[in-house]
């Protein structure tokens, strides 16, 4: 009988019975897929397209001056890139002379790979936030692998090398997740809320007065409210004397060796 099954259609075989559960069965999964995606307030996903191996070309350490004894802060921004909102953000950055990092996803990465590169090329700190946004404490360990590295492919075809460190969605991770990252795992010490408030006001609120020199801020280049808030957050940051840097220059600054699998919320002096 197995023999039959593998050489030709097996005519015994009821197919319409079998087929259309695996089809029903398909359809649930992906569909439940996605109403999960939608419910983290995600944007839907683009039309995938293989992204091109574009060698990118990185500046070499922008000299900002000495850092020394200065109040440092780095912007961090999630769940990117964002359509039109990424590279409103860079224009931003770019007339503000400001330096942010962002933790981009994979399957967004891979859209829109034009947008990962010139963040790199402009000075920025481009780093992982897993493909697909999903809680991978709540996958099984060969699922959470698979998204891991999915997403280190993908950055490793947008920007020619690993990423060196990882933000796990959710802020969610545990023992086996950290094994399966393989980078270190950076969280914030700052949360802006700006998916919650969308409201550039409440956003400039939540970050300027309460960042110390140190924090790690949390944003979403996702939403218009908090590109507006931008300017505001830096001008704001700026009056009270600190200087912007990306997460690996503020380790560095704090003299903080960055270690595989440890999780990192702000380097206070
Ligand atoms: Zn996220």
């Amino acid at each position: 009988m197995w023999a039959k099954m593998r050489f030709g259609i097996n005519k015994n075989v009821p197919w319409l019975k079998i087929g259309l559960p695996i089809v029903v069965g398909a359809f649930l999964i992906l569909g439940v897929r996605g109403t999960f995606r939608k419910n983290t307030g995600e944007q839907e996903m683009l039309t995938p397209e293989a992204p091109m191996r574009v060698q990118v070309k990185v500046p070499e350490k922008v000299f900002r001056g000495s850092l020394v004894g200065k109040k440092l802060v780095a912007l961090t921004f999630d769940d990117g890139p964002g359509e039109g909102t990424t590279t409103r953000l860079l224009d931003i950055l770019k007339e503000k002379g400001a330096v942010a990092t962002f933790f981009q996803l994979g399957m967004r990465m891979r859209v829109m790979p034009e947008v990962s590169q010139r963040a790199k090329e402009e000075g920025h700190e481009v780093e992982s936030h897993t493909m697909y946004h999903q809680n991978l404490v709540m996958l099984s360990k060969s699922e959470a692998e698979a998204d891991i590295r999915e997403a280190q492919g993908v950055y490793r075809e947008v920007l020619g090398e690993e990423n060196r460190l990882t933000r796990m969605p959710y802020g969610n991770s545990s023992e086996f997740t950290e094994g399966v990252v393989g980078t270190p795992l950076l969280y914030w010490s700052v949360d802006s809320r700006d998916w919650e408030s969308k409201d550039a006001e409440k956003v400039r609120e939540a970050v300027v007065g309460t960042t110390r020199d140190g924090s790690v801020v949390l944003m979403h280049d996702i939403y218009d409210s908090t590109i507006e808030a931008i300017p505001g957050v830096i001008d704001g940051l700026r009056a009270e004397g600190f200087e912007f840097v990306t997460v690996l220059e503020l380790a560095e600054e704090r003299g903080v060796k960055l270690e595989r699998g440890e999780t990192y919320f702000s380097f206070y002096p």
